[in-house]
C-alpha cells in the first residue's frame, strides 16, 4: 500500500459545517434515549445570514471551496435549499451533505437543484426492525426512497454509511453491502467512536473494520485493498460480492487505524463554535468573525480562531472528547 502526503495548504481544509444540532431520530451510538437539550433547542442555531457570512470570509480569506454540511439531522432545516445556493453563490463549489435520509425523498430535487454537489446517507441496516432498533424510530423504507431520490436527482456520488455495532446490526453488513453494490453506491463501513452515546457502552459494541471484513470474506465476498490517500478518513477496497458484481467500500477505523496525522477537518458547531478535533473538547469561539465591521477583518478573526483550532489537533485520543456527535455532525 502506498501513501499520498497530506496537504499544506490552507483551502485543503476539509470543513464540516453543522446546521442545526436537532435530529428526529435517537442512534443509539449517538444519542441518549431521551435526547439532549441540544437537540430540541433552535434558539442557539446560527441564521442563514450568520452561516453565508461565515463561509463567505473563510473563503475569501482562505479560498475554501469545499464544505459538508452535517448536523443533527440538516434536513430538518427547512431552508436547506436556500442555504445550499447562498454557499455556491459565496464561490464554494463543492457542497457535500450527510444525512439520516428520511426527509431525502421529499428534498432531494431541490437540494441538487440549489448546487448540492455529494450526499452521503447513513443506514445501518436493511432490515426493518433493526434499523428501527438501531435509529430508535427511523423507517428504513424511508431512507431507502431516500436514497434513490438522490440517485435520480443526479446528486454524485451517492454514498452510505453504516456504522457497525456488535450484537446489534453487525450480522447485516453483507446485506447493506449488497443493496450499495447494486445500485453503484460506496458504502462507507464506521468504526464505533466512544463519543457521546457511542461511548457508554463501547467496550461491548466496538466492532472493529477488520471484524467487518473476516464477516465478509466469510460470507464470499471478494476484497483488496487500494491505495490510500492519506487526506481521505477512509482507506478503500475494492469489492467482489459472492454473486459476482464489482463494487468498492470504504472502511473508517480512527480506533483500529487512526488517521489523525493526516487530518485537516475542522467543524463548526451550528451555534458558532469552531473544533479542531471531535476528540477533545476544546472550542473556540467564532462570534469575533460574525461581529466583525468588514471582510478584512473577518477574515483577520478566521485566521486566529483557525490557528487555535489547529493547535487543538495535538490532543491525546479521546481523552476528553465532544460530549455528543450530534453537536458536531461526525
Ligand atoms: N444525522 C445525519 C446522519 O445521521 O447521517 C448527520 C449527522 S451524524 C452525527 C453524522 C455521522 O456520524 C453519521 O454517519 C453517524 O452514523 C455518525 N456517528 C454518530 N455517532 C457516532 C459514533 N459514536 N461513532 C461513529 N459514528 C457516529
Ligand atoms: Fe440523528 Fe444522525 Fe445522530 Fe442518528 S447519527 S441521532 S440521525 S444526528
Amino acid at each position: 500500500m502506498h501513501f499520498i502526503p497530506p496537504p499544506v495548504l490552507a483551502r485543503d481544509y476539509a470543513v464540516r459545517l453543522s446546521v442545526t444540532e436537532r435530529c428526529q431520530l435517537r442512534c443509539t451510538y449517538c444519542m441518549p434515549e431521551k435526547g439532549c437539550s441540544c437537540a430540541r433547542d433552535t434558539t442557539r442555531e446560527m441564521s442563514h445570514r450568520e452561516i453565508v457570512r461565515l463561509l463567505g470570509a473563510l473563503h475569501a480569506r482562505f479560498g475554501v471551496r469545499r464544505i459538508r454540511l452535517t448536523g443533527g439531522e440538516p434536513l430538518l432545516r427547512r431552508d436547506l435549499p436556500d442555504l445550499v445556493s447562498a454557499i455556491r453563490g459565496l464561490g464554494l463549489d463543492d457542497i457535500a451533505l450527510t444525512t439520516n435520509g428520511q426527509l431525502l425523498a421529499r428534498d432531494a430535487q431541490a437540494l441538487a437543484s440549489a448546487g448540492l454537489s455529494r450526499i452521503n446517507v447513513s443506514i445501518d441496516s436493511m432490515d426493518a426492525e433493526v434499523f428501527r432498533r438501531v435509529t430508535r424510530g427511523g423507517v428504513l423504507a424511508r431512507t431507502l426512497a431516500g436514497i434513490d431520490a438522490a440517485l435520480a436527482a443526479g446528486l454524485a456520488p451517492v454514498k452510505l454509511n453504516m456504522v457497525v455495532l456488535r450484537g446489534s446490526n453487525e450480522q447485516d453488513v453483507a446485506a447493506v453491502l449488497r443493496h450499495a453494490v447494486s445500485l453503484g453506491c460506496e458504502l462507507r463501513f464506521l468504526e464505533l467512536m466512544p463519543i457521546g452515546a457511542g461511548g457508554t457502552r463501547f467496550g461491548e459494541e466496538f466492532f472493529s473494520s477488520e471484524d467487518v471484513r473476516e464477516r465478509l470474506r466469510a460470507e464470499g465476498f471478494g476484497l483488496e485493498a487500494l491505495p490510500w490517500d492519506m487526506r481521505e478518513t477512509s482507506r478503500d477496497w475494492r469489492v467482489t460480492t459472492p454473486e459476482g458484481a464489482q463494487g468498492v467500500c470504504g472502511f473508517i477505523s480512527p480506533t483500529s487505524q487512526p488517521f489523525c496525522d493526516g487530518c485537516r477537518r475542522l467543524r463548526i458547531t451550528s451555534d458558532g463554535w469552531l473544533y479542531g478535533c471531535l476528540a477533545r473538547d476544546v472550542k473556540h469561539d467564532l462570534s469575533p468573525v460574525l461581529e466583525a465591521a468588514n471582510q478584512l477583518e473577518a477574515g483577520d478573526r478566521w485566521s486566529e480562531a483557525l490557528g487555535q483550532a489547529l493547535l487543538s489537533k495535538q490532543g491525546e485520543k479521546y481523552r476528553d472528547p465532544i460530549p455528543t456527535m450530534s453537536m458536531i455532525g461526525g
